[in-house]
């Protein structure tokens, strides 16, 4: 059953597949888009799908307002917020600021490959098991080349 959402600048109807954008209260069309093409352009492939990779800020997708990052599974897109720190007022230590921000990018991949495994819904709704593999990732991933595993 296709969800059809109105675009509250153009009017215009559209299904959840589609690339959207929840700003101000409503969603908004492609057409409508806040992004340039560069922006819509860039995608990274999971498992055979290709994913919208959006990196931006609440301000302008307001989908970022209660996370860093965000997933979703239905308009296959990936949003990372490039301005993180700002909303819990936390010192901006630079260092801080990549160390999340990497962990955020790597956090929202693994719920990407869970959806596009079709273990979203049992995986990919626990948000500690996909915190511990996104923290833990980069120490196995070093293993495995120390000892030639890849
Ligand atoms: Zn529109
Ligand atoms: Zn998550």
């Amino acid at each position: 059953m296709e969800e059809l959402r109105k675009c509250i600048r153009c009017g215009k109807e559209f299904d959840m597949s589609s690339m959207q954008y929840y700003v101000n209260g409503g969603f908004i069309c492609s057409d409508c888009t806040p992004y340039t093409q560069e922006e819509k352009d860039k995608k990274v492939n999971i498992l055979g799908t290709d994913y919208r990779w959006i990196e931006t800020t609440a301000e302008k997708d307001s989908r970022l307002e209660d996370a860093d990052g965000y997933c979703t599974n239905y308009a296959k897109e990936i949003l990372i917020e490039t301005e993180i720190f700002k909303k819990d007022q936390v010192p901006k230590i630079e260092e801080q600021r990549m160390v999340r921000s990497k962990f955020i990018k790597r956090h929202e991949i693994i719920h990407a490959f869970f959806n596009e495994s079709g273990l979203g819904d049992k995986y990919g709704a626990d948000e500690e098991l996909v915190t511990w593999i996104a923290w833990q990732f980069p120490k196995i991933l070093k293993i495995y080349q120390e000892v030639d595993a890849l």
